[in-house]
């Protein structure tokens, strides 16, 4: 068994260090978004494998037997180019996905088909937007150039934002309800954007918003195909039925 691990989230670091302690033979693999990604304790590579046929070209060039996509949920193009080079070769495939967040008592939430549907969803009256979706589709709000943005972000842009009002804070989750919730009344947040990525370690922001009783903009998921476990658990059973088939 060799195992190439897709990564860029908690889950991901987590899955890490399980299959590291059980010593199964894996590969961590990073996109290579972030200037400093966080150390594995697995032998790790970085970077694109050039799309669904260079996929399929590494995995037969590494013997690769089992690929866990534990990549972001909105990370749609790497969890379809794994689909078809796993199908292609031949490849076991289970993507490690986390359960979407659902609204709770007090949530006044917005929800949204997908992030590009979010500029429409922000009134036309200036507001103080929170906008925490990544750096890649800040470019989308320029239509909307009468708010001010407040943009958290892993690394420093490389270029001038699209934004004419934006103020950048540099930091790296996990994040917590109260540090969030300082945050959004220092900046006079009136809305907060965010994609429902699920899991513990950006759901502070809702959490602050619960409690500051803010409108929050959610974007779902795009649709993936291919099988899904929502735990490390759950994938080491995935692997150990896979080995007992000779897989
Ligand atoms: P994407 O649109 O699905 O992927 C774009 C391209 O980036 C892929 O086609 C692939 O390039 C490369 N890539 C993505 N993940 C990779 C990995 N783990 N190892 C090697 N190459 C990878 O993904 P994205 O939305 O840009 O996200 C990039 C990374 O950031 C992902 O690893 C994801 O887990 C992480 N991340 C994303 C988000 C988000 O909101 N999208 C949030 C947090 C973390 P080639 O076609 O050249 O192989």
């Amino acid at each position: 068994m060799r195992v190439l691990l897709l990564g860029g989230t908690t889950e991901a670091s987590a899955m890490a260090l399980r299959l590291s302690q059980t010593r199964i033979d894996t590969i961590f693999s990073y996109a290579g978004r972030t200037r400093a990604p966080a150390p594995q304790p697995l032998p790790t590579r970085i970077g694109g494998f050039g799309g669904g046929q260079g996929l399929a070209t590494y995995l037969n060039a590494e013997a690769i037997t089992h690929v866990i996509d534990a990549t972001h949920p909105f990370a749609a193009g790497m969890s379809r180019n794994a689909v078809a080079a796993c199908a292609q070769t031949g490849t076991s495939l289970i993507r490690l996905e986390r359960a979407p967040w659902m609204a709770q008592a007090g949530d006044n939430w917005t929800m949204v088909d997908r992030v590009e549907d979010m500029p429409d969803a922000l009134p036309d009256t200036p507001a103080r937007v929170f906008l925490a979706i990544g750096k890649q589709q800040i470019g989308l709000f320029s239509v909307k150039p009468q708010h001010h943005y407040v943009l958290r972000l892993v690394d420093a842009p490389d270029a001038a934002l699209p934004l004419p009002h934006a103020t950048v804070v540099l930091a790296r989750g996990p994040f917590t309800a109260g540090g969030d919730a300082a945050l959004m009344l220092e900046h006079r947040i009136t809305h907060v954007l965010a994609k429902n990525a699920g899991g513990t370690a950006a759901q502070a922001k809702l959490e602050a918003a619960r409690a500051l009783r803010l409108p929050v903009i959610l974007a779902a998921r795009p649709a993936l195909p291919g099988a899904t476990l929502d735990s490390v658990e759950a994938v080491m059973v995935w692997l150990g039925h896979s080995a007992l088939r000779g897989v």
